[in-house]
């Protein structure tokens, strides 16, 4: 089977910052001109409708005129993207709150929506004829970057934190990765790669710090106006690490309304954290004037242990684009909530999902979200992964 029929449209890539052009035929790492990440561009072809979609495969390839794989035979695909909306019942009922969904990412390959990400870098390392990926990451994206350049007959190297669980650190193994451990947080992880680049010319994938796995991560976008036949929901939460879902999600719905698939109404963008790192939060309280000045801790959802996300600024405008905002939410709540929303709706979440409702509940007697809202929720991963911290 072919994994995608239709052909890339990938017209440019430019600085976020100043708009300044980079080649799209070798490949790019962040904007030399302003050191920000760069962002992808497409020429629109008339015949990518909503319509066209009907018969296309159930993966996130589906949307292959907007990804930026220019030869399909160089993408390296295990099944990633489609996940389901789920309607949670019984947890609506509790919150007396009647349209609450939850996007489900835990049935993607690795069991996080880290697939989709990389599965769209590896494919552009491959399309560029490297040997190998190298990357930075709080447990997940390594898992999934191994996988994929296992996939793609690749070399991976993976830098961890020691402290994650060790689940994270198997997997990579298993496939065949080569694994470092580093004392500290995944910013202390990326000074690690920094200098191991200097030794290995492989594609550096740090979050952000390449343009394409936003483009993997911008079709859970696309995905969602698709499900929820293009009306968007009044407002999504999301938990926010690097913030590449997030800016994803909102480059899809600018892209979308540019082909005249959705109209100009937007849901409010919420971006989740945990209170042990929680950046953005300090950022736009204005405690901070930079991320780089914060000092974050682990937490037990180690997707949000990132505390220098590097498109700040990104994920800064997509908040208040959208009229949004952050929240930091207790490891502790988290963990209840993990429990819980398993013993109440027969669903074992990440606990960075879990963080979600937890933040839902608080937003909801406060009076920032409305109870008659059309609410979703992404589960960005499997709980299974997280059992040795539960
Ligand atoms: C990486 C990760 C996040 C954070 O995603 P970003 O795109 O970096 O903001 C959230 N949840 C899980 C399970 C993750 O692995």
């Amino acid at each position: 089977m072919k994994l995608a029929q239709q052909q890339s449209t990938l017209a440019r890539l430019i600085c976020s910052s100043c708009g300044q052009p980079v080649s799209i035929f070798e490949p790019q790492t962040f904007s030399p001109c302003c050191q920000q990440p760069l962002t992808a561009e497409y020429e629109y072809p008339e015949s990518f409708t909503p319509a066209a979609l009907q018969h296309r495969p159930s993966t996130m390839w589906r949307y292959a005129e907007v990804l930026p794989v220019l030869d399909a035979s160089n993408i390296v695909s295990l099944g990633e993207g489609m996940t389901p909306i789920i309607y949670p019942k019984r947890l609506t009922e509790k919150l007396g709150t009647p349209d609450v969904y939850i996007k489900d990412e835990s049935g993607n390959p690795t069991g996080s929506f880290k697939a989709r990400g990389i599965s769209v870098a590896v494919s552009k390392a491959k399309e560029f004829g490297l040997s190998g990926c190298i990357v930075p990451t709080a447990g997940n994206a390594g898992g999934a970057m191994a996988a994929y350049c296992a996939a793609a007959g690749m070399q991976a190297i993976v830098v961890m934190p020691t402290h994650t669980p060790e689940v994270f650190k198997e997997e990579c193994r298993l496939y065949g990765a080569k694994l470092l451990l580093v004392n500290g947080l995944i910013s202390d992880c990326a000074k690690k790669v920094a200098e191991l680049k200097q030794q290995y010319p492989y594609f550096d994938i740090s979050t952000m710090k390449e343009p394409y796995r936003l483009e993997g991560k911008k079709t859970m976008g696309y995905e969602i106006a698709e499900q929820f036949n293009f009306e968007l929901p009044d407002v999504i939460l999301y938990p926010t690490g690097g913030g590449t879902g997030l800016i994803g999600m909102w480059k899809a719905f600018a892209e979308m309304e540019a082909m005249g698939w959705i109209g100009p109404d937007r849901p409010r963008m919420i971006a989740v954290q945990a209170a042990n790192c929680q950046p953005i939060v300090q950022r736009y309280e204005g405690r901070i004037s930079s991320v780089k000045e914060y000092t974050g801790a682990p937490s037990l959802a180690n997707g949000l242990a990132v505390p220098h996300p590097f498109a700040e600024k990104m994920i800064m405008r997509v908040l208040q684009e959208s009229g949004g905002f952050p929240v930091a939410v207790e490891d502790q709540a988290m963990l209840d909530a993990v429990r819980m929303i398993a013993n109440t709706e027969g669903m074992l979440i990440a606990p960075e999902g879990a963080a979600l409702y937890v933040a839902l509940e608080q937003l909801l007697d406060a009076g920032k979200i409305d109870r008659n809202e059309k609410i979703l929720l992404l589960n960005t991963g499997s709980g299974y992964k997280y059992l040795q911290n539960l």
